[in-house]
Order: structure tokens, then C-alpha cells, then sequence
């Protein structure tokens, strides 16, 4: 005996909690399976905070995620009572000579300033010398660097934003099911089978956003498509946090010629003496299940020297806490929302590519929208499989 839906949803982490809450939002039978408990820590969407912005540098076909998304995560807040959304505001810094490229799109910096100018998104363009004066965080700034700010920007809490989904998605009728793996799904004609460790489930169409387990599960093409990198984040002891003032910004910064020579940061709460910072890395590959989680001080103490010493006020290399992370990334850097190439009752999601989460909750509702009515209100030509 199988048990039915209409909707299956295979991953309850950023994307799936968002698509399950909004399936759940419109009245549908669905039941969302995940092999852990989440929110957890083994996939991409642990670490306390992600940063958010509405001028999205890595191309304009983004920018309707994020905007519905900042809205999600406010209603959810009225709705829950839970704080989401900080907005801190963000500032994306580059050097004032050359060009840099960041998550593989060239210049930055003047992206965002086009889409924020194209959008109506209310921002600043400052330079290296104004960020000194107005934000004394910052260290060793030359003057001439460009800097886009966004005082509408910040960062949202990932385990928290995924956990008042499913609560949402739970009270409006979704089934969840938890430590529940799902091993295989085959469509055969109109309906698709998903053989888990708890048994048959039948549904008319099924969401996959198994996230770094997304090639593994789904094979070809994805398996090609689709490369795992080990990311780390790592919190730093404060001695002093005058600096961190309450306007205090979301920070990217990038200091040097290429993609690695750049690290983010977040301010630290009221209260809290640790500065969370971190860079990113393509070369070294993993998997969501052979990853090694243990981050190593020697790793904590590069980050520390290569990217936060001399550029941080009040920061110790003391580690109070790192973290290892999974970055699913396609050969462009973008994301992957379509229907799967063979079966097409099957939608997968892969949105990660180290920028997912901001974008995560409007991906939930655009998906909601195309797989139960046919069309979504976002254009998702730029993401589909074909393009590769
Ligand atoms: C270190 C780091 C920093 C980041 N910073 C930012 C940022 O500042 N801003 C931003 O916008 N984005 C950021 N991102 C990207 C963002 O966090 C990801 O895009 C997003 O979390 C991906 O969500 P997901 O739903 O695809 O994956 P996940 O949240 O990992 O969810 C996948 C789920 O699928 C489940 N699953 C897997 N296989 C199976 C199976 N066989 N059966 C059942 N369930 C299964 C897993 O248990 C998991 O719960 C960052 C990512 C990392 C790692």
C-alpha cells in the first residue's frame, strides 16, 4: 500500500520547507519528506545567518526571488511571532582599480548599482574613504574603493526561516514526515513512485530539493551538473565591540585581484562578542555524505590571518565556534529550477550555488505556483536544465 498526495516535496531544507509552506498556502495535499529532522546541520542551511539583498549582482533574472522572499519572511514573522529578517543593511565593497569577479560575474559592485537603479531599490554608491567614516569596523580601507550599500539589506536566520515554514506548512495541512529517506523516484505515466526507508508514496507531481544530495539522487544530467564544495564559517571572539555600532552593516568585501581574495561578515547581535566571517572555495570538491564536518583550528587560524587581521576592529583569533558547510554548485554559478529533462511530473530545485537562501522563499511560492497552477508569476527561463 502506497500512501497519496498530489504533491510529494523530497527535501525540507531552504527550498523544500518554502515550496511545502506555500503548497500547504494553497490548499493542496502534499506531504514533505526529509531523511533528517530539519532544521540540521548537515545540509547548506545551518550557521545562524544568511545575507540578503534585493540588487542582486549575480544577474537581474534573481531579483523577483528576493523581493518576494523579504515579503515572505515578514508575513511568516507576523504570523509565528519568530524574528527572521534583520535589515541591517549590506555593503558590497571591491577595489577602486581593476576588475573582480565574484560568484563568476565580473564587476561586482556595478551589477548591483545597475540593478538596484533599474529596480527602484533604494541604495547608496559610496567609496572606501566613506565607509571609514561612517562604519570604524572596517580597517585598512585605501579610499578608492567602490561600494555599493543598501541600507534595506541584511541578513535572515536560515534555521529559523525553515523551521516557521514547515510549522506553517504543518498547521495549514502538510504532512511531514521526518528521518525518511527517500532512495528512488520513477514516473510511469500520469503519477510518480518515491520508494523510502518508511515505505511507497504516489503523487501527481513531486519537488526535489534534496539540495547536496540533489546529483546523487537524481542521476543523469545531474550528476554532471551538479559539484560539491566544503564551505567554512568561523565565529571570532571579540575584545571589543564599540566599533559594531547598532547600524552596523552585513558586509561582502572584496580586497584583492580574484574570486578567493574576499571574505563576508556579519555584525554581531547586541550582546553577543563573536564576529562571524567567512570566504568560499571551487577547487576542493566533496559529497553531501563523505564531507569531513570537523573544521580544523589550522583552518579557523588561515581565515583569520588571510582575510580578517587588519581589516576587523575588536576581533581576536580566538575561534568561539566554526563551521563546516555544503555549496551545490552548477557549472555557471546559478541555479537549477525546471522540470526534470525525462519525467516531467518531476520539478527539481538545485539553488544553491552559495547564494540560494535569500532568494529561497520566493523560489518556494514560484515553484507552488508553476506545479499547481500551471505558470508561475516569475520567469524561470534562466534556470532551466537546458541551458547546459
Ligand atoms: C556556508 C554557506 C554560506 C552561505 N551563505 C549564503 C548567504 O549569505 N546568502 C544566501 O543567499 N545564500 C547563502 N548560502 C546558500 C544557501 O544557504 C543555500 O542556497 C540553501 O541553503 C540551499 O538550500 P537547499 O534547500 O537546496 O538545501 P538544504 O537546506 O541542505 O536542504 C536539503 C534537504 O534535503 C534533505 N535530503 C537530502 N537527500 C534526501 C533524501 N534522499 N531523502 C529525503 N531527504 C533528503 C536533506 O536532509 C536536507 O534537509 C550559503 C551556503 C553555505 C553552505
Amino acid at each position: 500500500m502506497s500512501e497519496k498526495a498530489d504533491f510529494l516535496v523530497v527535501g525540507l531544507g531552504a527550498m523544500g520547507s518554502a515550496t511545502l509552506y506555500q503548497l500547504a498556502r494553497r490548499g493542496a495535499k502534499v506531504i514533505g519528506l526529509d531523511r533528517f529532522s530539519p532544521p540540521h546541520t548537515l545540509g547548506s542551511s545551518h550557521g545562524e545567518t544568511r545575507i540578503t539583498r534585493q540588487a542582486v549582482g549575480e544577474g537581474r533574472d534573481y531579483v523577483p526571488f528576493v523581493m518576494n522572499s523579504q515579503r515572505v519572511w515578514r508575513e511568516l514573522e507576523a504570523e509565528t511571532g519568530e524574528h527572521l529578517f534583520n535589515a541591517c543593511g549590506v555593503l558590497v565593497m571591491a577595489p577602486g582599480v581593476g576588475e573582480v569577479s565574484h560568484h563568476g560575474k565580473p564587476d561586482f559592485v556595478i551589477r548591483s548599482i545597475d540593478a538596484a537603479r533599474a529596480f527602484g531599490i533604494k541604495h547608496e554608491v559610496l567609496n572606501g574613504k566613506d565607509v571609514t567614516g561612517r562604519f570604524p569596523q572596517f580597517l585598512g580601507l585605501q579610499g578608492n574603493e567602490k561600494v555599493y550599500y543598501e541600507p534595506g539589506g541584511g541578513y535572515v536566520m536560515p534555521e529559523r526561516c525553515v523551521h516557521a515554514q514547515l510549522t506553517r506548512a504543518k498547521a495549514l495541512g502538510a504532512a511531514i514526515r521526518t528521518n525518511v529517506e527517500v532512495g528512488s523516484i520513477a514516473q510511469t505515466g500520469t503519477s510518480v513512485r518515491v520508494e523510502t526507508t518508511a515505505g511507497t508514496f504516489e503523487a501527481g507531481q513531486v519537488v526535489v530539493s534534496a539540495g547536496a544530495w540533489n546529483a546523487h539522487l537524481l542521476g543523469a544530467p545531474f550528476d554532471r551538473l551538479l559539484t560539491v564544495n566544503r564551505q567554512l564559517l568561523h565565529w571570532f571572539e571579540l575584545e571589543d565591540t564599540s566599533a559594531y555600532r547598532a547600524d552596523a552593516p552585513v558586509f561582502i568585501w572584496m580586497h584583492g585581484a580574484t574570486d578567493v581574495d574576499y571574505f563576508y561578515g556579519f555584525p554581531p547581535p547586541s550582546g553577543d562578542r563573536r564576529l562571524k566571517v567567512a570566504t568560499e572555495q571551487y577547487e576542493t570538491r566533496t559529497t553531501a555524505d563523505t564531507i569531513n564536518r570537523v573544521v580544523d583550528p589550522a583552518e579557523s587560524a588561515k581565515m583569520y590571518r588571510q582575510h580578517v587581521q587588519g581589516r576587523m576592529a575588536g576581533v581576536t583569533p580566538r575561534v568561539a565556534q566554526a563551521a563546516a558547510c555544503l555549496y551545490t554548485v552548477t557549472p555557471d554559478r546559478g541555479f537549477i529550477i525546471d522540470r526534470h529533462p525525462e519525467q516531467d511530473s518531476v520539478f527539481v530545485i538545485s539553488a544553491c550555488s552559495g547564494h540560494g537562501f535569500k532568494h529561497s522563499a520566493g523560489i518556494g511560492n514560484a515553484v507552488a505556483e508553476k506545479v499547481a497552477e500551471g505558470r508561475s508569476s516569475v520567469d524561470l527561463s534562466a534556470f532551466s536544465v537546458s541551458r547546459f
